[in-house]
């Protein structure tokens, strides 16, 4: 490794425990490295290797020489008036991404990132409107959690972020070589030991890409369905047109029936008033979901400009949940949290599009300069 130049160096952050013992064992370490590094990272938030105390002075100057420890850089931190809090993360040059914490009574849920940007085009979603940049790296995902651990204040094996959702910017299941070593960090007990059924991949349906995710690690699933026929989802959510409902409905349910535990799905359903809102599409989606063990999330649609779509009323969206609820599927409404910092579904493109614009701009002027 000792050729290796710095700046392409190994990033150890983004390697789950499989990739930590191969790098040990490329550097002529034994494998038991590979867990007390992570723990060091992960649980204490190091990012310097001379805190890491019970490594030998040698071993941490070779480690030095042959990998770095590379976070992400917080722009900006932000508090909604709700207790939900954002931050704003400088990857490189060009690229920033948001993270975003919501806090509850019983949990505290992470909404992370995968891709700067997004290359589908779903029509209500303003990360679309964005386009797609580029897929972030295994240490840019798991930044966005090493950093909430950190900012949070949390002990070692403490869990201030109880639950991680991949429901920020970008289609996890198109980056899959980087989700699945993140997926697999977030649910190692030496670094953030969540279970399964606290790791959520949110997809709007890559057929082909859910089927070989659940070969490699055991997951929840959450899949943004957002209307209950082929003609008005090839529409909302244009991967539809490649991977039609029937086929969409079928990897579900080979998800469903490969788990070694019970699984169940995660149906997210934004509500668009006068478009996929009306009583007629609760009673198809009635059908559509039939005998699937399934929760359904309706999302009330936070508007952005420009965006054609209008917020359904919450009487409406009660009567739409009603009727859901009376065919015995589960069903919820979720509280919009932090709008007033634009960290709610969706809402995570156009104000870093300008700033990443700005940062562009201004590529020698410090972080601290950018904010605010
Ligand atoms: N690409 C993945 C991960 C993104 S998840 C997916 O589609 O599942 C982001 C969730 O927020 C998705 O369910 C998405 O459809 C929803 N969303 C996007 N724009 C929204 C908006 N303007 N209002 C409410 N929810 C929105």
């Amino acid at each position: 490794m000792s050729d290796v130049q710095k700046d392409d160096a190994v990033n150890l952050l983004g390697l789950d425990l499989d990739g930590l013992k191969s790098f040990f064992a490329e550097i002529g370490e034994k494998p038991f490295r590979a867990s007390q590094v992570m723990k060091w990272i992960h649980q204490f938030g190091v990012s310097d290797f001379d805190d890491m105390t019970n490594l030998s002075k040698a071993l941490r100057e070779k480690l030095k020489a042959s990998c770095v420890i590379r976070v992400p850089e917080i722009v900006i931190d932000q508090t909604s008036n709700d207790g939900t809090r954002k931050w704003l993360l400088r990857l490189d040059n060009n690229n920033c991404i948001e993270t975003v914490y919501i806090p509850e009574n019983d949990r505290g849920t992470l909404c992370i990132s995968s891709q700067v940007g997004c290359a589908l085009e779903c029509t209500f979603c303003a990360t679309a409107k964005q386009g797609f940049n580029r897929n972030l790296a295994a240490w840019e995902i798991i930044g966005q959690m090493w950093v909430a651990h950190k900012m949070l204040g949390a002990e070692p094996k403490e869990r201030k972020v109880t639950n991680v959702v991949f429901m920020g910017m970008g289609e996890p299941l198109l980056n899959l070589k980087h989700v699945i070593p993140t997926a697999k960090i977030l649910m190692d007990d030496n670094a953030y030991g969540l279970s399964k059924r606290r790791v959520t991949i949110s997809t709007s349906g890559v057929v082909p890409a859910m089927d070989n995710i659940f070969k490699e690690i055991d997951v929840s699933l959450a899949i943004s369905l957002h209307a209950p026929n082929d003609e008005l989802r090839d529409v909302l959510v244009p991967i539809n047109q490649k991977y039609p409902l029937k086929e969409l409905m079928a990897a579900c349910q080979r998800y469903i029936d490969g788990g070694t535990s019970k699984r169940h799905i995660l149906i997210e359903y934004v509500m668009l008033k006068d478009v996929n809102d009306q009583p007629k599409h609760a009673r198809e989606m009635i059908r559509l979901l039939k005998g699937m063990p399934v929760k359904v999330n309706l999302i009330p649609f936070n508007p952005f400009e420009d965006s054609g779509y209008e917020t359904t009323a919450s009487n409406d969206t009660y009567a739409f949940q009603t009727i859901l609820h009376n065919a015995g599927i589960r069903t919820t409404t979720r509280k919009t949290r932090g709008d007033d910092i634009d960290a709610a579904c969706g809402q995570l493109a156009g104000k870093v599009k300008d700033r990443t614009r700005r940062t562009q701009q201004y590529t020698e002027i410090p972080v601290s300069d950018l904010i605010g």
